[in-house]
Order: C-alpha cells, then sequence, then structure tokens
C-alpha cells in the first residue's frame, strides 16, 4: 500500500490507491486528501482533520499551526 506524509503532523500514513482515486472518493485507510477554502491541497491523516477548526472553513495556516 502506498503511503503518503500528512501535511499537519509528517506522519507518514498508508493511502488506498493514487491521488485521483484519493479524490474520487474522498476517503483512504490513513488518510484524505482535502481542498481548502483557500484553494491549497493538503494531505492530511485523520488525526489532523479531526483538529481543523469546525466552524469556520480551514486554510492551509490552520494546517501549518496542526
Ligand atoms: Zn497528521
Amino acid at each position: 500500500m502506498a503511503k503518503r506524509t500528512c501535511d499537519g503532523c509528517d506522519r507518514r500514513v498508508p493511502v488506498g490507491g493514487g491521488a485521483e482515486t484519493l479524490w474520487t472518493t474522498g476517503e483512504a485507510p490513513g488518510g484524505l486528501s482535502l481542498t481548502l477554502a483557500d484553494g491549497s491541497d493538503h494531505f492530511l491523516c485523520f488525526d489532523c482533520v479531526e483538529r481543523l477548526p469546525e466552524d469556520r472553513n480551514a486554510t492551509a495556516a490552520d494546517v501549518a499551526a496542526l
């Protein structure tokens, strides 16, 4: 299984397929790809996804702060 580095915590997490597959399904075993409110693309593990703010749209600055 392929692995990708989480943009939030720098952990290597397993992913189910190529980036395009992630885009289509929106989910993977260890994390997922997100396009944030500012248009930036990030790969995050589920732990980091849960730590993003829920009361507003997350931006790259929120990912950098994880
Ligand atoms: Zn992470």
